[in-house]
């Protein structure tokens, strides 16, 4: 079985909650660690879908070609790395806009999926779904059923789903792989999708969460991020919520990953929904 694999891909300063205007100052290191990042997709042979932040494509062009030279579905993470709730709908437009002209350009290739920062579609957010569809995007991977302090619809669907808005427009929804924890325990999805998660968990409990749910027959979706394979990068202050999960155990990410690389066999959005993705087109 198949399973999907993805990157977000931003700077290790645009994933702390840094606003873009002060971005300016910081060391770029993402064109380094996405390098390590496809030297071991390559070796594994696995093929991911990076959604790129839109700052990240204007900024570092020849990356994006070099991923999609390399056999890599390319996505959207939005522009400016805000988080979609604290958005106006006017202004997710403009910046989902501007990330898929960007990325379009630079690879000739029709932008399909979207990740939302910080997973920030939320219960307030679901119109996002819609503007997606109407600027053509055919799918979303940012609807995570789990609390969280800063994200999470708690009783959303944990496999992949057609999500439709009030006025009939269709989004398929893939979420991150979540546990959901049996009966007598409380009715909670346990967060098992990679992330600060991977980075935390011992390989051995990751892979029982990943086996548990590929013994129901059910989609597992994976995501890291370039600078948690980057453990030097500057330590900065942050407020201590940030802090403790942003730098949590760097130095575990590639040794992991190779592991699950080893264990299971991932694919990108595009090809493991291809499908479901031609359906929602026709
Ligand atoms: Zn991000």
């Amino acid at each position: 079985m198949s399973h999907v694999f993805s990157i977000d891909v931003e700077d290790w300063y645009q994933g702390i909650e840094i606003p873009m205007d002060q971005w300016e100052g910081f060391e770029r290191r993402v064109e380094d660690s996405m390098e390590r990042l496809l030297d071991l997709m390559a070796r594994y042979d696995v093929t991911a879908t990076c959604f790129v932040l839109g700052k990240v494509a204007e900024e570092h062009p020849d990356l994006v070609r070099g991923i999609h030279d390399a056999g890599h579905e390319i996505a959207t993470h939005g522009y400016s790395h805000e988080k979609v709730y604290n958005l106006s709908p006017e202004r997710f437009r403009r910046e989902l806009r501007r990330s898929v002209n960007l990325i379009q350009g630079l690879t000739g290739e029709r932008v399909l999926g979207h990740r939302a920062p910080y997973f920030s579609i939320t219960e307030d957010a679901l119109w996002a779904l819609d503007i997606l569809r109407e600027e053509g995007l055919l799918y979303d991977s940012s609807i995570h059923p789990v609390f969280n302090y800063r994200y999470g619809i708690p009783n959303a669907d944990r496999q992949p789903s057609v999500v439709e808005s009030e006025d009939g427009a269709q989004v398929l929804e893939v979420p991150v792989a979540t546990y959901p924890l049996p009966d007598p325990l409380p009715d909670t999805n346990m967060p098992c999708g990679g992330g600060a998660y991977l980075r935390i968990y011992p390989y051995r409990l990751q892979r029982w969460f990943l086996r548990k749910i590929e013994e129901r027959g059910q989609h597992i979706s994976v995501y890291v991020h370039p600078w948690e394979v980057d453990p030097e990068h500057p330590k900065i202050d942050l407020p201590v919520r940030v802090s403790a999960t942003h730098y949590w155990n760097l130095d575990s990410t590639l040794s992991k990953l190779e592991r699950l690389f080893r264990d299971f066999s991932f694919r990108s959005y595009h090809d493991v929904f291809v499908n479901e993705l031609e359906a929602l087109s026709a």
